[in-house]
């Protein structure tokens, strides 16, 4: 289960995060390239801008779902 107090540190503030247990697989970024970004020095994921519009929630909704290590939340701080 995702971990708030677990958010990577260049998470942007509001519902959607990464915590710790990412393992840098990139689908996030790939999938929903507008909400997620590439820490690719330190091999790991985080929310760059929480979504906008409900294609973006739709598609942060579906990484969540297909992370394969579950460390994608939406009960982050708005
Ligand atoms: S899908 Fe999950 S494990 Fe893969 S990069 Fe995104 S947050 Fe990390």
């Amino acid at each position: 289960m995702p971990n708030k107090l677990k958010k990577m540190k260049e998470n942007i503030e509001g519902r959607y995060y990464v915590d710790d247990a990412c393992i840098g697989c990139t689908l996030c970024a790939e999938i929903a390239a507008d909400n997620f970004r590439s820490n690719l020095q330190e091999g790991y994921e985080y929310v760059y801008k929480q979504p906008a519009s409900v294609e973006e929630e739709r598609l942060c909704l579906e990484m969540m779902d297909i992370c394969p290590v579950n460390a994608i939340g939406n009960d982050g701080d708005i």
